[in-house]
């Protein structure tokens, strides 16, 4: 069996949010919700997600959708329900 560094999986019990820099609006992103939609098993890389997310405002507005930026960030003890 080979060791493989554990990939960066979607956590429903972590927070991700995007920063979109075409309209600098940002949002927090239910990871919860991309689980359900995605699989446990999708990556949260950036090059992962940026196929399947863009900023709603800007596709709209026919403006470049995908100028976005991924942060994660850990959620705090309280938010975490298992
Ligand atoms: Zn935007």
């Amino acid at each position: 069996m080979l060791a493989s560094i554990e990939p960066q999986k979607l956590e429903a019990g972590s927070g991700l949010s995007v920063w979109c820099g075409t309209c600098k609006r940002s949002a927090t992103l239910n990871v919860a919700e991309l689980v359900k939609r995605l699989g446990p098993d999708y990556s949260r890389l950036h090059w992962d997600l940026i196929e399947v997310i863009y900023c709603h405002e800007c596709r709209a507005a026919g403006r470049d959708d995908r100028n976005i930026q991924f942060t994660n960030h850990a959620v705090s003890p309280e938010m975490r329900r298992r």
